[in-house]
């Protein structure tokens, strides 16, 4: 519980915000629901930019749709203008300067009549629109009066522009957090030893802090460009501090992980052998080098905590297929789990296959399977009768009861980043020993990265293809070029090619999808006279979805058109040609995962991106990626530097914390040092200050 602060006595970082000079009851309230209930709150949320108001801009220095300026002056003139719309009003003033006047208008903010009135001083921050006259208009427009007692702090030198906070007006913040720099700041634990932040070159917290806040305060003139330019130590230091906690965290989940005993999996040379002789074609390269840091890892006798990423069609299943039969040799049962029904059932067909003549036993295990089959089928596992199951991630959540649990795969397929959540898995076997885990991921992120994000697994990579692939041709084409996709697409057909079709859902309903999908088929049919169309979607009942793939496997199916569903697993080589419709509502993951299904024999494939009339510019120069590049690796950065890694790696879902400050793709380096760092500190048992939360705010605050 925060302390109330009492009287004049010192604030400390865990001094409630309540009781401080200008925050009443009614005020703290909705501060604390909007994340501020502390003055260390107030410390960790840095301004959204600066203002350099140690120099003014002149009004005759604006120009129409110019960079935004900060003036200074006086107002002249100011009308409240009530409108017919509830809640909704205009005031307008006039700012004059020693150079001329400029107008000014506010939407719906009726509280500026209280001070923005002729006669008050007011500094304006805003970028001028041409309307009948040069005017500054919200929402590109601040203003703020001058008030003697604060100038030290709102005038005559950059001054922090914060989020703007309904019940806690600018000035009244920076006072606060200016006393929260002076009095609590110096309290808070400089969890960086000072001989390593020496050795980084970085500032102590509390300068950085300082500067962040008001820049020059730690001597010198104060940049104001601050957050713009990442060069700036202090911020560093700041984005250091995030970054360190993320990796110490991650640091201790790997060592307390590695001092649990597991299974010891050792292959002999006759399983070697054996395994070998399983696949009718060689393994790359890449396969084998996998192979081997697995294997490494399954005799150590502590639980591997593996991410397995390769491209779309790189081989992983394989891998993680030959893992499950080196340990059923060693009398280990693998788990092994997919994202969906659908997938688990593609995953247990090519198991199956594989497995011919090895002895060793699948089998599958879904929602789909009930009654006496699914006792029989748990029987098995419990007796330790089958070596392989294959199921959706519920094997877990709900675990059910092997007899030796060896290996664990999980196949994250494009969601990449949930892959945390998976290497703690609920339960191990009956001897508390904890299994191996292996994750499988298809979108493959930069190394560095992965190892800083997924800083408890070890990253195994397959950054080559088998041999055979027919590179994917991708274009781009909006409405306009519908007549055109669809001629192509005839032309492939008719030259002896198979197509997919993939159509986006309008909703997630099952009549609608159901509906939505028949639709669209009628559509592509009357587009293809004489060519045999099917459907192909979520919804459907197993066994019509088998009859469906078969069919287009077979060649009785011309076209399939189908939702995602084909997204994960299927394969079927005579596809050459892959026509996505309203391409701009998929992720660019998605859009790579779903070309994978194309490409996979020696016909020379296509892939049409169709966008809809609604699609923004952005949507298309987003999909352009896709022409450029057929590498896995390349599409993932881009949907990186685009969605940002808090929404492109899912960090929110795995229950990381949200970077705020740093941002790993632009601060690799420091994601280097930040790994290596922890990894030393967790050796040396001096991770205790990282476990306060300090700069990272817990993402069970919404
Ligand atoms: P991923 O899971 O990485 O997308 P898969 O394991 O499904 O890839 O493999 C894609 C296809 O390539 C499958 O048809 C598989 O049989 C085949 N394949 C895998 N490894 C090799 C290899 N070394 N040589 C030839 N074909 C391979
Ligand atoms: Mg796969």
């Amino acid at each position: 519980m925060p302390r109330p602060a009492r009287g004049r006595e010192p604030v400390g970082p865990g001094t409630a915000l309540v009781g401080l000079p200008g925050i009443g009851p009614a005020r703290a309230r909705a501060l604390a629901d909007a994340g501020l209930a502390t003055v260390l709150d107030l410390l960790l949320e840095l301004p959204a930019r600066h203002e350099d108001r140690a120099r003014f801009a002149r009004v005759a220095d604006l120009v129409a749709g110019g960079p935004p300026l900060t003036l200074f002056g006086t107002i002249t003139a100011a009308r409240l203008v009530r409108t017919r719309r509830r809640g909704f009003s205009i005031y307008e003033a006039t700012l004059e300067d020693e150079s001329g006047s400029v107008g000014l208008v506010f939407y719906s903010q009726p509280w500026l009549a209280r001070w923005l009135t002729p006669g008050a001083r007011a500094f304006v921050h805003g970028r001028a629109v041409e309307k009948r006259q040069l005017v500054l208009e919200s929402p590109h427009v601040e203003a703020e009066p001058e008030e003697p007692g604060d100038a030290a702090l709102s005038v005559g030198r950059v001054v922090p522009i914060y989020r703007p906070q309904p019940g806690l007006p600018p000035r009244l913040r920076r006072r606060l957090v200016a006393r929260a720099l002076e009095e609590a700041a110096p309290k808070l634990p400089d969890r960086l030893r000072p001989r390593d932040a020496d050795g980084l070159g970085l500032p102590s917290l509390l300068d950085a802090l300082r500067e962040a806040h008001f820049p020059g305060s730690a001597g010198g003139p104060g940049d104001p460009s601050l957050f713009r330019d990442r060069s700036s130590r202090h911020l560093r230091r700041l984005a250091f501090e995030e970054l360190l906690e993320l990796q110490v965290a991650l640091a201790r989940r790997r060592r307390e992980r590695a001092a649990r005993p597991a299974p010891r999996i050792e292959a002999d040379s006759a399983t070697r052998r054996s395994l070998a002789a399983m696949l009718p074609f060689p393994l790359t390269a890449a396969q084998k080098q996998a192979i081997r840091e697995i294997g490494a890892d399954l005799r150590s006798g502590h639980p591997m905590a593996r991410l397995l990423q390769g491209d779309v069609g790189s081989g992983k299943t394989i891998v993680a297929v030959l893992s499950a039969v080196l340990a059923a040799r060693r009398g280990f049962q693998t788990a092994f789990m997919a994202p969906t029904t659908i997938l688990a059932e593609q995953h247990a067909e090519t198991v199956h296959r594989l497995l011919a003549g090895t002895g060793v036993t699948a089998a599958l295990l879904t929602a789909r399977v009930t009654g006496r089959p699914r006792a029989a089928l748990l029987e098995a596992l419990a007796e330790g009768e089958i070596g392989l199951l294959v199921g959706t991630h519920a094997l877990l959540e709900k675990p059910v009861a092997f007899r030796r649990l060896g290996l664990v795969v999980v196949d994250e397929q494009h969601r990449f980043g949930v892959a945390q959540r998976a290497a703690l898995p609920a339960r191990a076997s009956a001897r508390h020993e904890h299994p191996h885990v292996l994750v499988l991921s298809a979108t493959p992120i930069p190394r560095s990265l992965a190892l800083a994000l997924h800083g408890d697994l070890d990253v195994s990579t397959l950054d080559e293809k088998p041999p055979g692939r027919t590179p994917v041709v991708t274009s781009v084409l909006d409405e306009d070029g519908r007549e055109e996709a669809y001629r192509r697409l005839a032309a492939d057909v008719g030259a002896g090619g198979r197509a997919y079709v993939v159509v986006p859902l309008v909703e997630e309903s099952e009549t609608i999808e159901a509906r939505s999908v028949a639709s669209w088929t009628e559509e592509v049919a009357r587009r293809l006279p004489g060519r045999r169309v099917g459907a192909l979607h979520g919804k459907m009942r197993a066994e019509a979805r088998e009859t469906a793939m078969r069919r287009f496997a077979a060649g009785e199916i011309d076209v399939l058109v189908a939702t995602t569903v084909v997204e994960v697993g299927i394969d079927v080589p005579e596809a050459s040609f892959l026509l996505v419709e309203n391409a701009e509502r998929f992720g660019l993951a998605q859009l790579h995962q779903l070309r994978g299904r194309v490409g996979r024999g020696s016909r020379a494939s296509t892939c049409i991106l169709l966008s809809g009339s609604g699609a923004s510019p952005d949507a298309l120069a987003r999909l352009t990626v896709l022409a450029r590049t057929d590498d896995g690796f390349a599409v993932a950065e881009e949907d990186l530097r685009r969605r940002g890694p808090g929404e492109a790696l899912g960090t929110r879902q795995s229950g990381l914390p949200d970077l705020r400050i740093a941002d790993p793709l632009a601060d690799g380096d420091l994601l280097g040092e930040a790994k290596e760092l922890a990894v030393r500190l967790a050796a040396d048992g001096a991770t205790a200050p990282f476990e306060e939360r300090l700069i990272l705010r817990s993402s069970e605050r919404s």
